[in-house]
C-alpha cells in the first residue's frame, strides 16, 4: 500500500485539529537491543551510554530468555540506573531492548514514563521503545478510549494498537497497525523470541543494525556501537521492519518510502554525535561541510580566532576556520561535563543558572582578540548572550556570532525537544533585535537555500523547525 505525504502550514498544527493531543510525544530518545548475546542487559548498557548525548533523565532495559520478560526502569544516566550488578542479575536472558529518554515539561509527574513499554499479545509478553513523534495523537485517542494509559507518552498507543489488532499473524497485524500511525516513529519491540527494529517510511529518525560474531544490535546511532566492537552493518531502510529471530535477519517491508522520506536535518547539525554515521553520512563530515558553507557566505574579515559553542559546534567551527580566511582554529571555551542540562530546565531563571557554570573560558587566549563564536543552533537565543559576556569580560577586542544552521522559527513536531513558538527567539524578534540583545559586533545564520543544498537530494530531509514544511504522512 502506497501513503501519501502532505505538507501542512504550521496553523494546521497550532490552531487546527492536531492540537488535540493527548498522550505527549517522546521527543529525544535512544533505542539499543541486543539479540542472541550473554550477558544482553550488561551489553545494553555499554550501549546506551554509548548514545547518552541523545537523552541523559530516564533509562529503562527488558530482556528476555525466550520465555519471560524482565524489565527495570529509572531516573538517570544509564550507568546510573544500572550500577547494582543484582540488578542486572535480574534481567536474564540473551535478548534485550533499552531505552533513554529526555523529558519534556508536560511530562505527567504521576505516571511512570519510561520506557521500554510492557504489552501482552495472547497471553504473550513484549516490551516496545519508541523514539519520534506521532502526529495523528487525536484519532488514535478515539480508537482506544476504552483503553487505560499507564504512561502518558504517545507511544503506549502502539503498545495498545498492537494488543488491539491481535489475531496470531504478526506480520500482518503489525504492518496492519503501522498504517495507522502518522508522524515519526522508530521502534524496537522484544518478543520472547525474535527483537523487531522498525523505522517509518520518513526514516525520520535513525535506527542501524549491527553485528557481533552470532549476535545482533540495534541502535539508534552508530557511536553505540563502538564501545562492544559491534560492526555497523546498515541502516534500517524507510517503511521497514526487520526481525531478528534464532532464523537470522528477515526484512518485511511495510510501507513504501518513495516520495514520503523525511530525514531530521537537526539530527546531523546538533544531535548526534559527531564520530557516528547518521543516514548514511559521516556527521564530523556534514557538520564540517556546514562550517565551511557558513564561512564562505558569512566570512569574518581580519578575526584572529575561531572558537566553538562546545561540544555539538566544534566541527563546524572545525570547517569554518578552513580556508584561514576568517580566523584560525583555537578552542577558548570548554564545556563542564558535571552540570545538568540547561535546555529543558523549566524555568529562564533556572536556564541562566545551569549556563553560567556550564562553560569554562581561556583569559590569555581571549583578551584584545577579534573572535568569531561558532554555534550550530540558536533556540531560546540563552546561550549567545552569556558566552558574548564573558568573552567580553575576559577583554575580547571584538565577537562575531556565527550559527551553522539557519534560523529555527518553528517547533519540531517530530521528535527534537524544540520549544513553544513564543520561546523561538527568531520567531519573535528581529536579526537586528537578537544581535543587539546578544551584545555581540555581527551575528550571521547559515542561509536556508545553502543548508538545503548541503543535503544530498533535498526533499528526503525534514527542514520543517527551519522552513515550517510539516508534513504529515
Ligand atoms: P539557546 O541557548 O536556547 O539558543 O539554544 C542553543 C544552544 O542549545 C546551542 O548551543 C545548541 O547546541 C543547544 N541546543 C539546540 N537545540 C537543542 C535541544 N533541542 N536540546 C538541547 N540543546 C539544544
Amino acid at each position: 500500500m502506497r501513503r501519501r505525504l502532505f505538507l501542512f502550514p504550521i496553523e494546521a498544527y497550532t490552531h487546527g485539529r492536531f492540537a488535540l493531543l493527548t498522550q505527549k510525544g517522546v521527543p529525544m530518545c535512544g533505542i539499543f537491543g541486543v539479540f542472541g548475546a550473554r550477558k544482553a542487559a550488561e551489553l545494553t548498557v555499554i550501549g546506551l551510554h554509548g548514545i547518552q548525548h541523545r537523552a541523559i533523565d530516564y533509562a529503562g532495559i527488558s530482556t528476555t530468555d525466550g520465555k519471560n520478560l524482565y524489565s527495570h526502569r529509572g531516573e538517570g544516566l544509564a550507568r546510573q540506573v544500572f550500577a547494582d550488578q543484582k540488578t542486572l542479575d535480574r534481567l536474564h536472558g540473551q535478548h534485550a531492548l533499552g531505552h533513554i529518554r529526555y523529558p519534556t515539561t508536560e511530562d505527567d509527574p504521576t505516571r511512570e514514563n519510561i520506557q521500554p513499554i510492557e504489552g501482552s499479545l495472547g497471553g504473550t509478553p513484549f516490551v516496545l521503545a519508541h523514539n519520534g513523534n506521532l502526529t495523528n495523537t487525536g484519532e488514535l485517542h478515539r480508537k482506544l478510549d476504552h483503553c487505560p494509559m499507564k504512561t502518558s507518552m504517545d507511544s503506549e498507543y502502539i503498545v495498545r494498537l498492537i494488543e488491539n489488532e491481535y489475531s496470531g499473524n504478526l506480520e500482518k497485524d503489525l504492518k496492519q497497525v503501522f498504517r495507522m500511525l502518522k508522524g515519526s516513529y522508530t521502534l524496537g519491540i522484544l518478543f520472547p523470541d525474535c527483537l523487531i527494529a522498525v523505522v517509518d517510511p520518513t526514516s525520520n529518525r535513525p535506527l542501524c543494525l549491527g553485528e557481533l560474531d552470532d549476535s545482533y544490535f540495534i541502535c539508534s546511532e552508530t557511536s553505540g556501537f563502538g564501545g562492544l566492537d559491534v560492526r555497523f552493518v546498515r541502516d534500517i531502510n524507510p517503511g521497514e521492519m526487520y526481525v531478528l529471530s534464532t532464523q537470522g535477519g528477515l526484512p518485511w517491508q511495510f510501507g513504501d518510502p518513495e516520495g514520503m522520506e523525511k530525514k531530521c536535518r537537526f539530527e546531523g547539525n546538533y544531535y548526534a554525535l559527531p564520530t557516528s554515521k547518521t543516514f548514511g553520512e559521516p556527521v564530523d563530515e556534514y557538520r564540517n561541510r556546514l562550517g565551511q558553507a557558513l564561512e564562505v557566505h558569512c566570512p569574518t574579515e581580519g578575526a584572529d580566532i575561531v572558537t566553538p559553542v562546545p561540544d555539538s559546534a566544534t566541527w563546524i567551527a572545525r570547517g569554518y576556520a578552513r580556508s584561514g580566511r576568517s580566523g584560525v582554529e583555537r578552542q577558548v571555551i570548554v564545556r563542564s561535563h558535571y552540570v545538568g542540562r540547561t535546555f529543558i530546565a523549566a524555568t529562564q531563571a533556572k536556564r541562566d543558572s545551569i549556563l553560567s557554570q556550564k562553560f569554562h573560558f581561556a583569559p590569555h587566549a581571549i583578551e584584545g582578540k577579534k573572535i568569531v563564536v561558532v554555534d550550530d543552533s540558536i533556540v531560546r537565543g540563552t546561550t549567545a548572550p552569556k558566552i558574548v559576556a564573558k568573552l567580553r569580560h575576559y577583554g575580547a577586542k571584538e565577537v562575531h556570532l556565527r550559527i551553522g544552521s539557519p534560523p529555527i522559527l518553528h517547533p519540531c513536531l517530530y521528535g527534537i525537544n524544540t520549544p513553544k513558538i513564543e520561546e523561538l527567539i527568531s520567531a519573535q524578534k528581529s536579526k537586528s533585535k537578537i544581535l543587539e540583545e546578544s551584545g555581540a559586533d555581527s551575528l550571521e545564520f547559515l542561509p536556508l537555500d545553502v543548508q538545503k543544498k548541503l543535503s544530498p537530494n533535498p526533499q528526503s530531509f525534514c527542514f520543517a523547525c527551519m522552513d515550517g514544511q510539516y508534513w504529515h504522512t
